[in-house]
């Protein structure tokens, strides 16, 4: 596979969502609506109540029945604020109303109060012409009892999650949540709360990707800091497969010495993907080892960063069964100019200034600080050569959360 040329991304991407499709988690379960935020769908959500459930009133104002009604004022019958129920409207007389309340049987138009005169004698009088249906939010008219309001494989959000609150559900059946087996690779590596020793960097691939496995409705297995050692290697991912549906690793993927994890899944599992034709990321390592998926991103923060959430994240909603797994983007005027033309696809971090997508100062793929500054990745295709103005594609990072 070394000698091989640069796999595409699109290829890449292809090849994982082709794994994910048949490693689907199958189980689902049922989770309270308060907490469900970020989970995927196991059944469609179907009505159980027209919405709204009855005729309800859009204004604060006079409902009227206009059949046989000559535009004369019109006596109050009754009252009804949002939460009551009516009476039938007594003919010839209009009812006080208001926003969210039910129309009383009988009326066919509400007037909003603005419109209105109240006389003397206590009666309305109607200002304006008036048409029937005007003011009434139909029952029925955003759902019916029985249609399907959201698919199976849908993600939920605050929209859809109360969408099914606005059905009375306390509970929505969602597919369990894959178990993420994360380990981080590399004899330099200690966790923060140690001290810093001569060599050793502190582990910020661990805590970037905990959040986002989190944020993708993943359940993390935090499988601790290995080193750069092959037979605990293969250990440790022996032990791993019974535990996860997913192990995902950083480091140790390129081709130096020290980088064991891409050669245990090369020599004693399935090997899927390596090396990609993407900057930051090419190393991005993805197997199988015995029965477990295993995605091995770069160690580099920005490489780790950029190869999770366009190859790992697409992965991991597959297998929770999301159909649209590519992250909106769009094109955008690019502020700067890029006249060397590059090898691989690159992924730069950038934000929007004054309409125009401008760089972070420094893109190395070891530098973390640029992600935060930046708002997405301006995409540059192989062999592309840009001035400013040119238009390239813009991912947004909140798309891939
Ligand atoms: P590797 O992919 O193992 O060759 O690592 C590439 C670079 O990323 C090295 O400079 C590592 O020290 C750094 N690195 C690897 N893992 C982590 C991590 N978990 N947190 C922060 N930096 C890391
Ligand atoms: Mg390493």
């Amino acid at each position: 596979m070394s000698g091989s040329p640069l796999m595409p991304v699109e290829e890449a991407i292809c090849r994982l969502l082709a794994m994910g499709e048949t490693q689907r988690v199958l189980e689902s379960e049922q989770v309270p609506v308060a907490a469900a935020r970020q989970r995927v769908l196991a059944n469609d959500l179907l009505a159980t109540l027209d919405l709204p459930p009855w005729p309800n009133s859009a204004m604060d104002g006079y409902a009227l029945n206009l059949d046989g009604w000559n535009g004369q004022p019109l006596p109050v019958s009754q009252q009804v604020f949002a939460g009551q129920a009516p009476e039938a409207l007594v003919p010839g007389t209009c009812a006080r109303i208001f926003t969210g309340a039910p129309v009383p049987r009988g009326a066919n138009c509400v007037e909003m109060q603005e419109n209105t005169d109240v006389l003397d004698n206590g009666c309305v009088n109607f200002k304006l012409p008036l048409t029937e249906g005007r003011n009434i939010r139909a029952q029925g008219q955003e759902n019916r009892a029985g249609d399907v309001l959201l698919k199976s494989g849908t993600r939920l959000g605050p929209f859809e999650l109360a969408v099914a609150a606005a059905q009375g559900c306390t509970h929505v059946q969602v597919v369990r949540r894959p178990r993420v087996a994360l380990l981080s690779t590399g004899d330099e590596l200690i966790e923060p709360g140690t001290p810093l020793k001569p060599g050793s960097i502190y582990n910020s691939n661990r805590t970037l990707l905990s959040h986002w496995l989190s944020a993708l409705g993943c359940e993390v297995i935090d499988a601790g800091i290995l080193p750069d050692e092959p037979h605990q290697t293969r250990r440790k991912l022996d032990q791993l497969q019974h535990a996860a549906d997913l192990i995902l690793t950083t480091g140790g993927v390129s081709a130096g010495d020290a980088d064991c994890l891409g050669q245990v899944l090369r020599e004693c599992g399935k090997p899927l993907l390596w090396k990609l034709s993407i900057k930051p990321g090419k190393p991005l390592t993805v197997g199988e080892f015995g029965r477990v998926p295993v995605i091995g991103l770069p160690g580099n923060p920005a490489s780790a960063l950029v190869t999770f959430g366009l190859l790992a994240r697409p992965y991991l909603l597959r297998i929770q069964g999301v159909e649209n797994v590519e992250p909106l983007s769009f094109p955008i005027s690019i502020g700067f100019a890029w006249p060397k033309p590059g090898g691989r696809r690159e992924y730069l971090r950038a934000r929007m200034e004054g309409g125009r997508a401008v760089l972070y100062s420094n893109q190395s793929s070891g530098v973390l600080l640029g992600a935060c500054w930046a708002d997405g990745l301006v995409e540059i295709p192989e062999g592309c050569t840009l001035q400013a103005g040119d238009t390239a594609r813009f991912i947004p990072f909140n798309e891939l959360f």
